[in-house]
């Protein structure tokens, strides 16, 4: 059932919704990497997002919690409802909510965000009197922020919408749904394994992945930056799994990233790239071939996506076995 979030929209909708945000724009609004990001995600159409804060506590906001791709905004204000639009995805990306539209008087970000298709402003909008007594409020009642409809009151809506010619239009069709985010306790279960058997290792590879991933289809990878399928990405350990301590296996925020499986992973593996402490690839193995000297140089100066202090002890670890000769074994 297509649940109704109701939305004080005369604001805030035509800087985010209708006219939707050009990806020209967006470009110039947002750093490049997350420019990418959303981009890999969404494709090239202009785009149309409403931002949630999180509680006062800090929490997430239950509305966003319970929406559903597939449901629908409706847009108020001025004591009268003005458009509707499907929401095609969520996104939890306080980075991007923060580039665009900075925090909020008290400091928080609009960073738990839907995103919209299929805007239809409502000619001539309707107004509470003949809105509200349907839904079952009062015709003097104004909507309080954010308010989900009950299912019930949602179904009266649609009728309303259709009477007054207002029909959703097709779906257009959605990306493949991500994997579900493993919990903590799954990771650390499996990453707490001393010497774990082929199997455990691919389960642990999983859910690794996942975790980074964190519930998206597609991410980029850490040291080309170029964005793939979650089927073309690796969960790395930086520093090789079989030297890591117990507590080292553990710190998976840290001692782990995606790479492609396009170069990046091999060669991170093998050290013919290294990083530095300030999170920058290096040369590492002296390349035999073109090929591979071709793809060292794309990679090196880079900065590694997502690099933090904390990590700079694993890749100093990957680079110390830099003396040591290449081997063939598959470990990461
Ligand atoms: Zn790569």
């Amino acid at each position: 059932m297509i649940q109704t979030i109701v939305l004080p929209g005369r604001e805030n909708f035509p800087k985010s919704v209708d006219p939707a945000i050009p990806l020209s724009r967006l470009q110039q609004a947002v750093d490049s990497n997350i420019f990418r990001e959303i981009q890999s995600r969404f494709g090239s159409r202009p785009i149309s997002t409403w931002g949630f804060t999180p509680t006062l506590a800090n929490k997430t906001p239950k509305n966003w919690n319970a929406l559903e791709v597939g449901d629908r905004a409706l847009f108020t204000g001025n004591n009268e409802a003005f458009a509707v639009a499907r929401i095609f995805d969520k996104v939890h990306h306080p980075e991007y909510a923060r580039q665009m539209w900075g925090p909020t008087e008290d400091g928080r970000i609009w960073e738990y965000m839907i995103l919209l298709e299929d805007v239809q402003r409502l000619t001539p909008p309707i107004p509470y009197v003949d809105l509200n007594p349907p839904l079952g409020y009062s015709s003097t009642f104004v909507y309080p922020g954010a308010l989900l409809l009950s299912p019930e009151r949602s179904l009266v809506l649609s009728a309303l919408l259709e009477e007054r010619g207002i029909k959703p239009t097709p779906q257009t069709p959605s990306p493949p749904a991500p994997a579900p985010l493993p919990s903590r306790k799954e990771l650390e279960g499996l990453a707490s394994l001393d010497k774990p058997s082929l199997v455990q290792r691919r389960a642990e590879q999983q859910s690794l992945r996942r975790f980074l991933l964190e519930g998206n289809s597609t991410a980029l990878c850490a040291l080309c930056g170029e964005s793939f399928s979650q089927d073309l990405l690796i969960a790395a350990h930086i520093k090789r799994r079989s030297d890591c301590s117990h507590q080292e296996r553990l710190d998976f925020d840290h001692n782990t990233m995606l790479l492609c499986l396009f170069g990046c992973d091999a060669l991170f593996e093998r050290q013919y790239v290294i990083v530095n402490a300030e999170g920058t690839v290096h040369l590492g193995r002296r390349a035999e071939t073109d090929a591979v000297q071709r793809r060292q140089a794309e990679l090196t100066a880079r900065q590694v996506r997502g690099w933090k202090q904390p990590a700079q002890p694993y890749f100093a670890a990957h680079a110390e076995r830099l003396r040591q000769p290449v081997t063939d074994e598959s470990e990461a």
